[in-house]
């Protein structure tokens, strides 16, 4: 970029380009620095093993993506990223052949719970009714205030997602299939199932298949990143890559810093500019387990016992409620269990794109205590192969990451915690600190807009658009964020 930029972005994640994109959408000239080789943060797809197998590195499922305001407004089908729906959304499989399967019709997959189904109804009917005032509510950080539109809806979803999820399954559901399917949606949050607000995302993703499906992005999920880098181009910004920024004084005179990074890596960019009492609050800002993944090309697609699984999207893969809350108690007390709660993708099921004819990639991650570096490659397959037996015969070569691999891969996942900060009920009202406005930092100037500020974790831009229209008022005066530049023709 000739000449100095009005606004730098680090980091250029789904938040870092959103973002970039609002402050591009005002006429300022921006520029995104990102550690990694390419653009996307958690939306890059790779060759990880071989050439033509195309995995993603991290998010493939994305009902945010497609639901959130921003990237509504973004309007993926006009920029060339094509939405995949997989005929079953996710599957929760159960010994003997059986499983909990949620479709995108809330009265099949209700039908389908049998004695369940009725409280499923109950559940999810009001919710996905009113499903975009639910969604904007909650990824709109607005947690702090009332609601204004659907507030019975909200208050409906605030009274059931505000306990834990064991209480919320067995309450509402009499079935193994019914409570496993809340519990297996609600485990995606990395907490220990029995903490308050588990229920929460149990019903939020639960809704959300109901609202907009679990689809993929065609291709793999870095076409979503080169459409947002591509937007960004346009309007005459830039992304250089393969800079990690260690120093704030490295931007002296931009008038705004977007930090698109865990809230340890601001501190130490900023050193004495930061005050004790910010530092204090982010010393105890808490981080979640650890990640451990695995990718797999398989010869064959993953032969699971039950049918309806086998053309799921994504599968909880852990049994019943009791052992899904076991398999998640474990890393939340920082211990390896060999019966874990397996989170498993299957994208060319879907989407055949992504690999050469005939063949498949698969991945799956556990939770694990923060910087482990155990080798969880035979509890995962055990896991898979229990609900899909000769899975292992199906295994032609993979590629692990530990939670220490995971850190070095993205310095925003400290720990190997993909959530770049605990999503528990205090840490989703105050985060990453207790202030009213917790995109600003003590720098001025200097904004947070990670997945480490609200509305948390997920491909929904949403941080990094709250944090762009913090930095418009409070820095360029505008008080009314303009809305994104459409997609050249
Ligand atoms: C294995 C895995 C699977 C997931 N699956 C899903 C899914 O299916 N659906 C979903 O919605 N979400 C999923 N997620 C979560 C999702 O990817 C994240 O919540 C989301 O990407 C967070 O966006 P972000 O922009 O805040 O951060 P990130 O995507 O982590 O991007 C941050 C970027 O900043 C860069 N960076 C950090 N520090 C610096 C620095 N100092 N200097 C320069 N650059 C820096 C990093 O390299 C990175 O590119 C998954 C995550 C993982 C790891």
């Amino acid at each position: 970029m000739n000449g100095q930029p009005d606004a730098v972005v680090v980091g250029a994640g789904p938040n870092g380009l959103a973002g970039a994109l609002r402050l591009a959408a005002a006429g300022l000239r921006v520029q995104v620095v990102e550690a990694g080789p390419r653009p996307g943060g958690g939306m890059r797809t790779e060759e990880l093993i071989r050439p033509g197998f195309h995995h993603d590195v991290c998010s493939t499922v994305q009902p945010m993506a497609v639901a959130s305001a921003f990237f509504r407004e973004f309007d993926l089908g006009s920029r060339g990223v094509r939405l995949i729906q997989p005929d079953v959304c996710y599957a929760h499989p159960l010994d003997g052949g059986r499983a909990a399967v949620s479709r995108r019709s809330l009265e099949e997959t209700a039908a389908q719970l049998g004695p369940d189904g009725p409280a499923y109804r109950q559940l999810f009917e009001p919710l996905v009714r009113h499903g975009q005032d639910v969604v904007d509510f909650f990824l709109g950080s607005r947690l702090r205030t009332l609601p204004t539109r659907s507030p019975g809806e909200i208050i409906h979803f605030g009274l059931n997602g505000l306990p834990n999820v064991r209480w919320l399954a067995r309450r509402r559901f009499d079935t193994e299939a019914g409570q496993a399917l809340v519990a297996g949606a609600a485990a995606h949050g990395m907490l220990d199932l029995t903490r308050p607000l588990t229920a929460a995302l149990g019903m939020l993703l639960g809704m959300l298949a109901h609202h907009v499906g679990w689809p993929l992005i065609e291709g793999g999920s870095q076409r979503l990143a080169d459409a947002m880098v591509a937007a960004l181009e346009e309007q005459g910004g830039e992304v250089v890559t393969g800079h990690e920024v260690r120093d704030l004084r490295e931007f002296d005179g931009v008038p705004a810093i977007l930090l698109d990074t865990s809230p340890e890596a601001f501190v130490a960019m900023a050193g004495d500019r930061v005050n004790e009492g910010y530092r204090r609050w982010v010393r105890r800002y808490r981080h979640g387990p650890g990640v451990f993944k695995i990718d797999w090309i398989l010869s064959d697609p993953v032969p699971w016992a039950n049918s309806d699984v086998r053309r799921a999207g994504t599968i909880h893969v852990a049994g019943t409620l009791e052992e899904t809350i076991a398999g998640e108690a474990a890393p939340a007390a920082g211990r390896i269990t060999d019966r874990p709660y397996v989170l498993a993708v299957q994208p060319t099921v879907a989407d055949p794109s992504r690999a050469p004819a005939g063949g498949h990639v698969f991945w799956a991650y556990v939770h694990v205590p923060p910087g482990s570096d155990v080798d969880m490659t035979g509890a995962i397959e055990a896991q898979v192969e229990r609900f899909a037996p000769g899975f292992r015969d199906t295994i032609v070569e993979r590629a692990t990451k530990d939670a220490r691999q995971m850190e070095a891969w993205n310095p925003a996942y400290v720990g190997g915690d993909i959530s770049n900060g605990e999503a528990s009920l205090r840490q989703m009202l105050f985060r990453p600190v207790p202030r009213w406005n917790t995109y600003k930092t003590p720098v001025p100037g200097t904004y947070l807009a990670s997945a480490a500020t609200p509305p948390g974790p997920a491909v929904h831009g949403m941080c990094g658009d709250n944090a762009a229209r913090v930095a418009l008022r409070e820095v360029f005066g505008v008080r009314h964020a303009p809305p994104l530049r459409p997609a050249a023709r």
